[in-house]
């Protein structure tokens, strides 16, 4: 048999297309047999979209974003495939023509599509890690019952995924999730006070979205994908421990219970992870940067310093208390990041910020998806009503 005729025939929709995974993705799709892009999503960058839309001629269009949808005239030939409205995600998730969805929009704005999808029993190939950490305790039960799969696409999860495949599930002991650090792992507290937002968006080895950058700077992206981590591996926090490792080589490590370490590793291109999970069990050859064995290679794994263990320690503590605290948590750091892109917040104060909005929530413990968006609400409230006492 070719290797062709294992490849089934699938259709891709890609939520969040315009964006930073988005666009790596739509690189990787032709490397891999069988897939079609059947659907594209966008929100601010509608010119682009429409550029998409024309190189697949097959996909049906969504603009999420209602307001700018109206500010924009879409040409005349696409109209026949052009939605508009964040409702036309859910419904371009669960339609059943729809295999694989692509959950890459950024932030709790990619819950809703991400449910819809994983309750019509969908392969999900996860980028949108926030859906997780707000809402794992019912995206998985859902799975399990819709026989939906969730695939990582973050770089360190998909190195989980694909290191753990060398043992049983039960012979895992712990995982080691690797952080670059950020473009200032190497600043003393008293120089963070200091860091402008164009400071915190040139990340030294990713080329990433503006939220995730941040979330790097902080930590706050180690934290989201601890909690991330647990839910797709089913791990407790005492399985899971993080090393700052500035070259981005190691995505990230498994330990197994006879103490042997596996890692994946490779250069620091998305593109790697996003065809993975849109290839697997296969391995394709793709357009992903490859090692270059000739050149010396110099691989530090650090300890965390303090600054970055507070910061991780955010991520652990909303797996211990459960319920409402990965929605509190999450909320609470998109709106800090967007005071801070904004000139509202200060750097630091991203940090301090989540902390104490998530000490002041009442945990509710097995809550419904309306009380975790009520969640989300409370703690973006909260965090406008800190900036305002600065
Ligand atoms: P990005 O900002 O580059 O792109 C976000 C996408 O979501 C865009 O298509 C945008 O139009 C869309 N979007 C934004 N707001 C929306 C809304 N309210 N409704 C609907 N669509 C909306 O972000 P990104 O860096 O591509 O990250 C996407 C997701 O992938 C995030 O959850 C991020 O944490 C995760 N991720 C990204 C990377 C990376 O390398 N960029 C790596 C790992 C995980
Ligand atoms: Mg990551």
């Amino acid at each position: 048999m070719s290797v062709r005729e294992d490849f089934a025939s699938r259709n891709l929709a890609v939520l969040g297309s315009t964006g930073s995974i988005g666009r790596n993705a739509l690189e990787v799709v032709s490397a891999v047999p069988g897939l079609k892009v059947w659907g594209l999503s966008g929100c601010q960058r509608l010119d682009l979209l429409c550029d998409q839309a024309r190189q697949w001629p097959a996909a049906q269009i969504v603009a999420a974003d209602g307001e700018r949808a109206a500010a924009f005239t879409p040409p005349a030939d696409l109209l026949s495939r052009w939605r508009v409205g964040s409702e036309q995600l859910v419904w371009m998730a669960n339609h059943p023509e729809v295999d694989i969805v692509l959950a890459a929009i950024v932030g709790c704005a990619g819950l809703a599509s991400t449910h819809a999808a994983v309750a019509a029993g969908k392969t999900i190939a996860l980028a949108n890690k926030e859906s997780l950490v707000v809402a794992g305790q019912l995206l998985l039960p859902l799975a399990a019952k819709s026989g939906s799969k969730i695939v990582p696409v973050d770089s360190e999860h998909s190195a989980v995924w694909q290191a753990a495949l060398a043992g049983r599930r039960e012979e895992v002991e712990r995982v080691v999730l690797t952080a670059s650090g950020g473009p200032f792992r190497n600043l003393a507290p008293e120089q963070l006070s200091t860091v402008t937002p164009r400071d915190a968006l040139a990340h030294p080895t990713w080329n990433m979205g503006p939220k995730i950058t941040i979330d790097s700077a902080t930590l706050l992206n180690k934290a989201l994908e601890i909690i991330e981590a647990a839910w797709l591996f089913d791990l407790r926090p005492d399985q899971i421990e993080v090393m700052i490792h500035p070259q981005s080589i190691i995505h990230s490590l498994v330990e197994f219970r006879d103490g042997s370490v596996l890692a994946q590793l490779g250069p620091p291109d998305m593109r790697l992870p996003i065809q993975y999970a849109l290839s697997h069990p296969h391995r394709v050859v793709g357009p992903a940067r490859r090692m270059d064995w000739s050149a010396r290679q110099s691989l530090e794994l650090i300890p965390q310093n303090e600054t970055q263990r507070a910061a991780l320690q955010l991520g652990f503590e909303v797996i211990r208390r459960g319920g409402t605290a990965g929605a509190v948590l999450n909320a609470a750091n998109e709106a800090a990041v967007a005071a801070f892109l904004a000139g509202n917040l200060g750097f630091q104060e991203i940090v301090t910020a989540c902390r104490e909005v998530l000490e002041q929530h009442q945990i509710i413990a097995s809550p419904t998806l309306e009380q975790l968006l009520a969640a989300d609400r409370w703690a973006r409230e909260e965090i406008e009503a800190w900036i305002g006492c600065l």
